[in-house]
């Protein structure tokens, strides 16, 4: 097994046995829910945003493991981050996770990259996608995405939040 598989699984192990930031928020600013129907993914965020920095974020539903892990890793990451650079990294992840991202170019993605092996699977691409698209819908004040039709985060455009 190579050393990036065998990280890819000890994180996905890791973040499953002990998901980071699981739980409601009482006091959240911004909530969506993600659908995945292809895999059953469905998962709540909620995300409490103060002078436009993500202050608390938390995750609970029902969803496989890549889903899970991609979700408690992002909440690690996002969190003490402004919106508008959680959203910069919603579309790094996306595109590294496409097959997108270009390996030479500076991204902010840090240990995120262990989720690029994704990209040679291509049902799991969307598992690994659902969170980081439900974060992008919550600061858009979208109630629910879904992988599936308009909201599918391969096709979607994911802009800049304004
Ligand atoms: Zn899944």
């Amino acid at each position: 097994m190579s050393v990036s598989k065998q990280l890819y699984q000890e994180v996905i192990l890791d973040h499953n046995k002990k998901p980071r930031n699981w739980g409601p928020l009482a006091d959240a600013t911004h909530k969506a829910e993600g659908l995945n129907p292809l895999c059953g993914d469905h998962i709540h965020l909620a995300v409490k945003l103060k002078d436009d920095t993500i202050e608390a974020i938390g995750f609970e539903g029902e969803s496989c493991a890549i889903c899970k892990a991609s979700a408690s890793m992002m909440t690690t990451v996002v969190k003490g981050k402004t919106r508008a650079d959680a959203e910069q990294m919603v579309r790094e992840f996306r595109d590294m996770a496409t097959g997108k991202l270009d390996p030479g170019a500076p991204h902010h993605l840090g240990r995120l990259t262990v989720f690029s092996g994704v990209r040679d699977l291509p049902t799991r691409v969307k598992c690994a996608i659902l969170p980081w698209h439900t974060l992008h819908a919550a600061f858009n004040a979208q109630e629910s995405t879904s992988t599936e039709a308009d909201a599918d985060p391969m096709h979607a455009p994911i802009g800049d939040a304004s």
